[in-house]
């Protein structure tokens, strides 16, 4: 049922003419056929975030197994991890550029391209920049920034599919998964998932005290030890 849905959901939206240039999803393998055969023109990812989850569990389970609960230490770690390689991925750019497509790092680890060797050329066509030059310098410090490689954390893990789960939660109450509904029940259901969504999440508000101003909430955050403020939102509505 979910490539049949997800093919006439995309189709819908084609033909109203949005254009859907990038399409994340989780690595479901009917989804993947269905990117490459029927729209081979949209780029396919797969949500890092869910193979991280995913990764995370079955390490949670193996964990179970008498004698293996050392693994459960390590689990938070892959989260991590991930972030880690989704970096450095993303500083082999400053390589690329140069024309340089296999190195060894600092830390004497070798690391090459994703892409398919370069034809003879491929390679004296492109602009390659030259390592002193100023603006392989100003590239490298955009690339470097502290800042960027630091969001960068949170961005490999919660963007993409993130506000699709949000949106599972209402979609849930009014579908639950272990009643079957007749189509039209499934539809309305979900258009009622739809308009509590939008109306809760799309479309709150942030609370105003009676002065109007702002309201938040200060919350220790576990994971990164520090208080940060959390707006507080209007009552939802229902
Ligand atoms: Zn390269």
């Amino acid at each position: 049922m979910e490539p049949l849905a997800f093919k006439r959901g995309m189709t819908e939206l084609m033909d109203q003419g949005l254009d859907v240039e990038v399409m994340a999803t989780d690595r479901s393998t009917s989804i993947q056929k269905l990117m490459r055969e029927d729209f081979h023109n949209v780029q396919h990812e797969f949500d890092i975030w869910h193979t991280a989850k995913g990764f995370r569990k079955k390490m949670h389970k193996k964990a179970k197994k008498k004698g293996n609960e050392i693994l459960l230490a390590w689990t938070r770690s892959v989260l991590v991890s991930v972030s880690v390689v989704l970096k450095c991925r993303w500083k082999s750019i400053l390589q690329h550029v140069r024309n340089e497509h296999e190195w060894t790092d600092d830390d004497g680890e070798h690391h090459r391209c994703d892409h398919a060797p370069l034809t003879a050329q491929e390679r004296r066509l492109r602009m390659w920049l030259k390592e002193d030059s100023l603006a392989f310098q100003d590239l490298s410090s955009l690339v470097l920034d502290k800042r960027l490689l630091r969001d960068m954390e949170k961005m490999a893990l919660f963007k993409h599919t993130g506000p699709l789960e949000v949106f599972h939660s209402p979609l849930l109450k009014y579908i639950p998964k272990r009643k079957a509904f007749p189509f039209q029940g499934m539809r309305e259901r979900c258009h009622l998932a739809i308009l509590e969504h939008n109306e809760n999440i799309v479309k709150r508000k942030q609370a105003t005290t009676k002065t109007g101003e702002l309201r938040f909430n200060r919350v220790f955050c576990k994971r990164s030890k520090q208080w940060v403020l959390k707006k507080i939102f209007t009552p939802h509505s229902f």
